[in-house]
């Protein structure tokens, strides 16, 4: 079985590498090459010998993702790819751009186990954890089809990161190497449904990323039915993380909050939230719920969600309500997969650019 060299990191690869050459230069221009250019094969790398080549792709291979479909939205030119595994798996991520410049999200496992009610990434089941080099994958293909250079990277794609720690610690010390993608952590956010030892194991890194937790919900009656992950990691736990987090990081986390209408959208909902989060240096994020098919869940009304966030801020906690990007596309994560795997196909958007 080769390995994906890939999702070595800096340091590792440097071990690796002096198996093949001791030259100390020669893992800075493989990494380059894996990492800043986005190779996709050994004979790429026309300034490493061919017999090291040779030697590297006995023992290695190089984890990449090819188009399968593209949908560019007509209402903002966000951008959402179905991705191609090299094992024939598909993966999604969403480019969009903002003033600052471009965002993708990026996908960190093949489904998801977490089961969520809302969210469309859990229907077409679990496969498996997305290498390190598979995560990077998707911002190397994206760059080189649109010809940019993506500065920020959201992990709300497809699957739970802090579900597949290890490969997701060596994707985010990988796109922030400066012989890499050289992506600033501050430019990095990490979703997740609140796994919390994987919280505390996060903050030991101390990496200057945004953590963003995925709340849904102000208390453990709302929260266990509509996020099973509750059931193991109740909220005041979850809560608890997060205080520390920012403690030890110091930096200020997330928290995304989807209004589903009659389930976790009233005032009460509103004010026991702000509540759990007083006297908390944290920012909440109001979503709409996305409409998902196979799921009853309703959007918020406008009013209903204007009035949830005012409660927020009389109550002195920071809140944004969250502009929906590519709705025409189905920007939300999983639901191409799932579809791809039932063969439907959009209407309302341009296929293929
Ligand atoms: N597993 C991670 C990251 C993936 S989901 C997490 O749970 O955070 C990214 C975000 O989209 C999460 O906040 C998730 O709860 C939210 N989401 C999922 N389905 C949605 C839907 N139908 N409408 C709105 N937000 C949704």
């Amino acid at each position: 079985m080769k390995e994906d060299i890939k999702s070595l990191t800096y340091d590792q690869l440097n071990t690796a590498v002096l198996d093949f050459s001791h030259e100390s230069f020669r893992a800075k221009q493989i990494y380059q090459w894996l990492h800043k250019y986005g190779c996709k094969s050994f004979a790429e790398m026309t300034n490493i010998s061919k017999s090291i080549r040779a030697k590297l792709s006995d023992k290695y291979y190089i984890s990449s993702c090819e188009i399968e479909e593209k949908y560019v939205s007509k209402m903002d030119s966000t951008v959402k790819y179905l991705f191609k595994l090299s094992d024939g798996e598909y993966i999604e991520s969403v480019v969009m751009k903002y003033k600052y410049g471009y965002t993708i999200c990026v996908s960190s496992q093949v489904g998801c186990k977490m089961g969520c009610t809302f969210c469309a990434s859990a229907i077409a089941g679990f496969s498996r954890n997305l290498t390190a080099g598979e995560i990077e994958s998707q911002i190397h293909c994206a760059q080189s089809d649109l010809g940019i250079r993506i500065s920020n990277i959201v992990m709300m794609g497809i699957g739970e990161p802090l579900d597949n720690f290890d490969n997701v610690i060596s994707f985010l010390k990988n796109v922030n190497h400066e012989n890499g993608l050289n992506i600033s952590m501050r430019n990095i956010t990490v979703s997740t449904c609140g796994i919390v030892p994987r919280i505390y194991d996060l903050m030991g890194y101390n990496f200057q990323l945004t953590l963003t937790v995925s709340l849904h919900a102000p208390n453990d009656e709302i929260r266990d039915s509509t996020m099973p992950v509750n059931h193991r990691y109740p909220i005041a736990e979850v809560i608890r993380a997060c205080r520390e987090y920012e403690k030890q990081t110091h930096r200020r986390v997330s928290f995304e909050y989807t209004l589903i209408r009659g389930v976790n959208d009233s005032e009460e909902n509103a004010a026991k939230l702000a509540d759990i989060l007083s006297d908390f240096n944290c920012h909440v994020n109001l979503i709409p719920v996305n409409d998902v098919s196979e799921h009853s869940n309703v959007k918020s009304t406008k009013e209903n969600m204007i009035k949830f966030c005012n409660v927020l801020k009389c109550k002195s906690i920071n809140v944004t309500i969250r502009r929906t990007l590519g709705a025409d596309i189905n920007a939300s994560c999983g639901q191409l997969r799932h579809q791809k795997q039932r063969g439907d196909v959009f209407e309302n958007c341009c296929k293929n650019g």
